[in-house]
């Protein structure tokens, strides 16, 4: 079935790097033989999902939508993709995404830009657009996306599907492709509220391969769905809906917290005050850590090696020119100057300072208020092309889910309406590894 949807809208959205149709039906051919052998039914049993690019697949090609990787074929799954193989998930491919995750409208892909489902002249978001566009279409049941920024977030919200940021250490990250270390998180991209509770159940836990991995209990985050947000505590930042917010996108986020009023919380305006520093901070701290992370691709060990080098410095040289896209190459040279000798205090060490003050900011809120609430992005989905020559427009998409990812904190997007035919995103936030009060007032306002 989800092939069949897949024949009918991928040429058009174009969601997909990579389909792989026989393993899919193996698999689910498998998951018959047991349950007709008297075996038990997964979580997630028979439900075809979608994977973003950047999380390792054994045996199928994982590209993070660059050209370096383009023929990468992993020997190993992430332990994200072990947790959904036994949950009894089908894996039926792989999803666009800019290239390495850097981006914010998947026009930094390597391979083809994907459109929102929606309106196939805008972008779908990013990075992980393709995940977003491909559970919008109704092509997958679910998709796997990762957010070092808010590339679940964001594309969530473009597209008007749930996209759900787990607090940073919930989800194991082994077999995701780096981009930066300390923000990067796995996280679900669902039609609702409740698959994504399912999805999370699925993939949060404690996993001793990768060190960041927080050991604590998982609750049940399917029966925290209880529909009660009665004396619920709402902080709205107004920082959040400042200036820069389209005001159609405000109305609906006010519209929402008036719908959330009427269920019994209780909203009341707080402020982030070191918000505006957040993209700042982000930029340096995110390509300083991918400058570090990009470092081993040289053409030795993943991925396309030059044909044209003479020796091996020009090897390395010219894998990397003709290897990584132009947004890899900025991140790269920004980063690596942010961390070079005489320049690494006044901006490596600057941003990590501003990194403590907002999340000190959210620590302050929470001691008073269970969620923050605000809009998920400033706007409705841009148009294709319309942002690609200017990056610093293109970063400021992120400016209202950055700062989540510098405190460490869960969020998610769940749509909230339409803003001339388009969806809007509200983003509810969190304390840290609270995903339980996060999905029940998301569930709630659904
Ligand atoms: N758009 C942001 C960036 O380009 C976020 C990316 C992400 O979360 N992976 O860095």
């Amino acid at each position: 079935q989800s092939y069949k949807r897949i024949g009918e809208v991928d040429g058009k959205v174009k969601a997909f790097l990579k389909l792989d149709e026989e393993q899919a039906r193996s698999a689910a051919k498998t998951l018959d033989g047991q349950i007709a052998s008297g075996g038990s039914r997964g979580l997630l049993f028979g439900l075809p999902a979608g994977i973003k690019d950047n999380i390792v697949t054994e045996g199928v090609t994982t590209t993070c939508a660059s050209k370096f990787l383009s023929n990468f074929t992993p020997v190993y799954d992430a332990t994200v993709m072990r947790k959904l193989k036994e949950a009894q998930a089908v894996s039926v491919g792989k999803l666009n995404m800019d290239e390495f995750a850097m981006g914010g409208s998947n026009e930094n892909s390597a391979f083809h830009a994907t459109r929102n489902p929606w309106d196939l002249d805008r972008v779908p978001g990013g990075s992980s657009g393709g995940s977003a566009a491909a559970v919008a279409a109704g092509e997958v049941y679910f998709s796997l996306g990762s957010d070092t920024g808010g590339s679940i977030r964001q594309p969530a919200a473009y597209c008007g599907v749930v996209g759900l940021k787990p607090t940073y250490g919930l989800v194991s990250r082994f077999g995701l492709v780096a981009f930066a270390s300390s923000l990067d998180q796995i996280g679900p991209l669902t039609k609702n509220v409740e698959d994504s509770a399912y999805v999370l159940q699925t993939i949060a836990g404690h996993d001793p391969q990768d060190s960041t991995s927080a050991n604590v209990e998982i609750p049940d985050y399917v029966s925290a769905l209880t529909g009660d947000v009665q004396g619920l505590r709402i902080a709205v930042p107004k920082e959040y809906l400042g200036s820069g917010v389209d005001p159609q996108v405000k109305a609906k986020i006010e519209e929402a917290l008036r719908v959330l009023e009427g269920m019994g919380a209780v909203v009341e305006e707080v402020s982030l005050p070191h918000s505006e520093y957040a993209v700042a901070a982000y930029y340096l701290l995110a390509s300083s850590e991918a400058s570090s992370n990009l470092a081993r691709y040289d053409g030795v060990r993943y991925g396309v090696r030059t044909d044209n080098a003479n020796n091996l410095l020009e090897m390395y040289h010219m894998s990397r020119s003709e290897g990584f896209g132009p947004e890899v190459k900025r991140r790269i040279m920004l980063g690596t100057y942010a961390l070079s000798s005489g320049y690494y205090d006044a901006y490596y060490l600057k941003a990590q300072k501003v990194r403590t003050l907002i999340k000190q900011d959210f620590d302050q809120v929470f001691e008073k208020y269970d969620v923050v609430i605000g809009p998920t992005a400033p706007t409705t989905a841009f148009r294709i092309g319309e942002q690609v020559g200017d990056p610093l427009t293109m970063y400021l998409n992120d400016i209202l889910t950055i700062p989540v990812n510098l405190a460490g904190i869960p969020a998610i997007s769940v749509p909230c309406g339409l803003v001339d035919g388009m969806p809007v995103g509200l983003q509810i936030i969190g304390k840290a590894l609270d995903e339980a009060t996060v999905l029940r007032v998301a569930h709630a306002f659904e």
